[in-house]
């Protein structure tokens, strides 16, 4: 039997698959714990899709929550903070509302478990939301920072996030101001900032000495995760994913689960 279509892109892509995978037929949840069992170092990378069974919807969801009707790209970018805090700060408080009360989930709880087991070297995430934190991963890198902790970028005075909702709460107009007068931003990465230097230094370390890394609810599409995957890769380690939908690296993933993020990582929790 011959297909039609597919040419060289498809077949290259089965031969990848088949090279990478080698027991596709198998129960990919048993292969992934063989890998993980199998491997010196394991490090886990998260997004937004860990988060969305604690009720944290991934803002290029369309119609969820707090971003319904704002363009994230306008209401989160450093330049609206500089230029109308006060505005910045309205969007902002309701982020910070909206996450006050939200809780780990069985994923986040998997990779603590993994962690204990010392299957687990560190976790590298793009959330901000500190449930990684609060679920008790102990080596956590947090690309995008985190609402942990805010800071004046005039005298460079850091406030925690308890303090810095009581000076929201305080102030006329809304915004958490520092001893100096000057507005505190969050330790996030807006939109059109830099990303920590360091915590993305530690992140590219980890993934050239991981010999498996796990991506877990992300796209893998937004930099800088999505340059790890491809540093793995040249570095000879093995990739694989365990989120819904497709992503540009499927092709290259020895496991791909696409089901529900906390099931796959609690069946894989189970099975090692
Ligand atoms: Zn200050």
């Amino acid at each position: 039997m011959t297909w039609p279509t597919g040419g060289a892109v498809s077949s290259t892509s089965q031969e990848r698959s088949r090279e990478a995978g080698r027991v596709r037929e198998a129960d990919p949840v048993s292969e992934l714990a063989a890998l993980i069992r199998s491997a010196g170092s394991v490090v886990a990378l998260t997004g937004a899709g860990i988060s969305v069974p604690s009720g944290i919807p991934d803002f290029r969801s369309p119609g969820t929550g707090i971003w319904e009707n704002v363009d994230p790209m306008e209401v989160a970018h450093i330049d609206a903070f500089r230029s109308d805090p006060a505005r910045f700060w309205s969007f902002y408080g309701r982020r910070f509302a909206s996450l006050r009360d939200k809780r780990p989930n069985g994923a986040h709880a998997a990779l603590v478990e993994l962690e204990r087991r010392d299957l687990l070297d560190a976790v590298i995430t793009q959330n901000i939301d500190q449930l990684h934190r609060i679920a008790g991963t102990e080596e956590l890198i947090e690309v995008h920072g985190t609402i942990a902790t805010s800071s004046c970028l005039d005298c460079g005075a850091r406030f925690e996030l308890d303090d810095v909702r009581q000076r929201l709460d305080a102030d006329a107009e809304g915004v958490p101001r520092c001893e100096c007068g000057e507005p505190l931003k969050p330790d996030v990465v807006l939109f059109g900032e830099m990303l920590p230097e360091d915590a993305l230094q530690r992140a590219q370390r980890l993934t050239i000495d991981a010999d498996l890394l796990l991506c877990v609810g992300s796209s893998l599409e937004v930099y800088p995760v999505a340059q790890l995957p491809s540093i793995a890769l040249q570095t000879g380690a093995t990739l694989a994913i365990v989120t819904q939908g497709p992503t540009p690296y499927d092709g290259d993933a020895a496991v791909k689960l696409d089901g529900d993020v906390e099931a796959e990582l609690q069946a894989l929790v189970a099975a090692l």
